[in-house]
């Protein structure tokens, strides 16, 4: 397991509640391939205090990206994340 600080690159609402993240991170981008996921810390605090899995989609150079939807708390927070 690969744990790293990952800078958001956009995170764009697609259609409804449903979102594009990219996120730079040259650790994660050499290590990561599509199918495998990647558990998320979506608040600033404790709560929500488990990370939360998100599938990777596609990774190109030195991005990751994910594709989500907003169901609950987390998700909702990580939808008003800008960077
Ligand atoms: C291996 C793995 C990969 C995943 N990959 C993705 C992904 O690529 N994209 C993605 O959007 N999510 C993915 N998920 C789901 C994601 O991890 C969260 O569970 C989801 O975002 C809900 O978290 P939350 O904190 O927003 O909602 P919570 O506050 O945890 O839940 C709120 C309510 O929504 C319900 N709920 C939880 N998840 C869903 C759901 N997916 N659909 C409908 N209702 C739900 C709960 O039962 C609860 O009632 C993945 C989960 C796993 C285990």
């Amino acid at each position: 397991m690969i744990q790293s600080a990952a800078k958001i690159i956009f995170n764009t609402r697609v259609t409804g509640q449903a979102f594009h993240m990219g996120v730079s991170s040259s650790v994660l981008s050499r290590e990561s391939k599509p199918g495998q996921f990647l558990t998320i810390r979506t608040g600033d605090t404790r709560d929500p205090l488990l990370r939360r899995p998100f599938s990777i989609h596609r990774v190109r150079k030195n991005q990751v990206e994910i594709f989500y939807e907003v169901v609950g708390k987390g998700s909702t927070l990580l939808s008003q994340k800008t960077r």
